[in-house]
């Protein structure tokens, strides 16, 4: 093989890795490789593998035989690509909901099966370490393993319960599982493993549910870690799980400034745009922890999670919500920065991640934890007094709106709500950071204020970081329905033309080339952060804030699209490409691995981030 075929063929590898298949893990999309299907088959030649032609020929397009559809993971019977109907092209849509609902009915979880056709007979295929399970031992409330169907679209048909499917694995799985049983740190966890074991080994979805809710209670620990079939997102009926599975450690460090942050949230609150009026009488910050990942198996790995997804553990016991510190701030080797001046380039490099760090911080706590709806909470009872409503600092008059009694923010501002109070809590983190204190609270400076210092480097990091994804959001805007795709960019975008219209050209666009923008930069005035850039953001956070307090749908929702609508060819064309063009490619994870030494002592493996640092972190893991 030629240097550049092999150089290709390493970059699939790693590709395929990334995204534990031949399907990009967002999107759904075949990705193929560069090289030449002669060439994987000499490599498979000369690493002595025997049969392996169909994973080839999977790996590669056919002229003549593949099909645009099958380019796509979906449902068979429309001629896409699914592993959770191996076998079965003749499985339709309406069978697939029909089993779905048919195994509701019996209460059965859908989560860890996948379905196969045979004749007149659906296999529902779970897995699971045993291949013979006891009716007794099923979830399903009949305690049966197989039904007639004899009514809908399955009339006729038989649907049975197979056990077994990936049993080597999942008998794996539930071994180890059971080893780190004996490390567990207390009894929650040691409970926590036992479930997942018993799962693993039975295919039993109620003893998930079980780790599931153990691993909710316990609450703080040092290290987190989770597995399963979790999330649903590749199954084209959007039921059935991915296997995947993380751990990850608590940052202490940066914990440690959150209850810093929390702590001074009482001092900190009132420097906000609005009276007590529109505050809670009381703070309480929302329940959030940044952990750094070891490792996290799955096709994407997201920049936050928030499970379990069963709607009723959330409800009783609740759930987890975590920001992934090291894959927010990820960065690949020599990634290039578009938009950044010449002369910003240093002080955004060293900075931008404490500025993150910064912003994340106030935004997930003061950000989302604060503000009150103003509410007549049952018929006649107000938690304000409406003889004497609180004074609009918007309009200096008493405010006329509130929630009625069982609105609430979701239902009121309806598909408005969720970006709209994601800009309303970066704005807070935009307002905030602007404050020397809580800038000393994550380490920089001493909280003297002065724009000048290493601590003013940080807050000019932060701004130029909302300024520039300001810009870069616009990728996530769809120019033939003139609406946004993400609702954190859009807010970002926002916070762009606030900057904007700010005036005292605090903030502009700077470009040579007015058609194609190719050397478009942020140009940020660093002197009017405070005298200018916080003013505007303030105003805009009180309109933004207010409205949501006093249930002021209306006033609200044409503010947010006001700032928040792309107008003019400026920004609809020429901006949007050049974002486009300047695309950084979507990362692949490279992760470190354990290792026990001779000594016995755990030490933590790491890979360079390149193809062959990606596939040797996968090798030796030894799966
Ligand atoms: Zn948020």
């Amino acid at each position: 093989m030629s240097a550049e075929a092999v150089t290709r063929f390493r970059e699939y590898a790693a590709q395929f890795l990334g995204n534990l298949g031949n399907y990009k893990g967002f999107g759904d999309v075949k990705f193929l490789p560069r090289c030449k299907k002669e060439d994987v088959e000499q490599l498979c030649k000369a690493a002595g593998l025997q049969q392996c032609n169909a994973a080839v020929d999977g790996m590669f397009v056919d002229a003549q035989t593949t099909t645009q559809e099958a380019m796509l993971l979906g449902f068979p019977a429309k001629g896409h690509v699914s592993g959770y109907y191996p076998d079965s092209p003749d499985l339709t849509q309406g069978e697939i909901e029909a089993i779905g609902e048919f195994l509701g009915g019996k209460e059965l979880l859908p989560e860890n099966t996948r379905v196969k056709k045979k004749g007149g007979t659906y296999e529902v295929l779970v897995a699971s370490a045993a291949s013979k399970v006891e009716e007794v031992d099923v979830d399903t409330n009949d305690r049966k393993k197989e039904w007639k169907v004899d009514s809908g679209v399955l009339k006729g048909g038989t649907i049975t319960l197979v056990y077994g499917d990936s049993s080597n694995d999942m008998a794996n799985v539930a071994q180890n599982i059971k080893k780190a049983q004996e490390y567990a740190t207390n009894e929650t966890e040691g409970k926590m493993m036992g479930e997942y074991a018993k799962s693993f080994e039975t295919g039993s979805q109620k003893a998930f549910k079980e780790s599931q809710k153990l691993w909710v209670s316990n609450i703080g620990p040092d290290v987190e870690a989770n597995i399963g079939f979790v999330e649903t997102y590749r199954d084209p009926a959007g039921i059935r799980g991915e296997w995947e599975g993380f751990v990850a450690m608590v940052n202490k460090e940066r914990t440690l400034a959150f209850k810093k942050l929390v702590d001074a949230a009482p001092t900190m609150i009132p420097k906000l745009p609005w009276s007590r009026d529109f505050e809670k009488d009381k703070f309480t910050p929302p329940d959030f922890t940044s952990l750094e990942v070891l490792s996290f198996a799955s096709s994407g790995i997201p920049a936050g999670i928030n499970i379990p997804n069963l709607d009723d553990i959330r409800q009783t016991i609740g759930f987890k919500n975590v920001s992934l510190g090291n894959v927010l701030g990820a960065k690949s080797p020599n990634e290039p920065i578009p938009f950044i001046k010449a002369s910003d380039i240093q002080v955004y490099q060293d900075q931008r991640d404490p500025a993150f760090e910064v912003q994340v911080g106030i935004h997930e706590l003061l950000g989302h934890g604060t503000g009150k709806l103003l509410q007549e909470t049952s018929k006649g009872v107000f938690n304000f007094d409406p003889a004497d409503p609180p004074i609009s600092p918007v309009t200096n008059t008493p405010i006329s709106t509130y929630y009625k009694p069982n609105e609430t923010w979701g239902s009121v501002f309806g598909p408005t709500a969720s970006s709209y109070e994601e800009c309303r809590a970066e704005c807070v983190a935009m307002a905030l950071a602007c404050d020397f204190e809580i800038l000393k609270i994550f380490g920089a400076g001493d909280g003297t204020p002065d724009i000048n210092s290493e601590a003013g480097d940080v807050l000019y990091a932060a701004y130029l970081s909302m300024a520039r994804a300001g810009v870069v959001a616009l990728e996530f805007w769809d120019p033939k329905s003139e609406k946004w795709g993400q609702i954190h960019m859009q807010a970002r975008f926002a916070i762009l033309k606030t900057f904007l219209e700010a005036g005292e050209d605090f903030c502009r666009l700077d470009y040579t080339d007015a058609d194609r923008l190719d050397d478009l930069t942020v140009h940020l005035d660093r002197s009017k952060i405070l005298t200018v850039g916080k003013p505007a953001v303030e105003a805009f956070l009180q309109q933004l804030h207010v409205y949501k307090s006093t249930a002021d749908l209306e006033a609200g929702r044409t503010l947010y699209e006001e700032k928040t609508r792309v107008v003019g060819e400026f920004w609809q064309r020429k901006v949007r490409d050049v974002v486009i063009r300047k695309k950084v490619p979507r990362k692949v994870f490279v992760m470190a691995n354990t290792v026990v030494d001779e000594a016995g002592d755990v030490r933590l493996k790491e890979y360079e981030a390149g193809l062959d640092g990606m596939i040797q972190s996968w090798a030796e893991r030894d799966i």
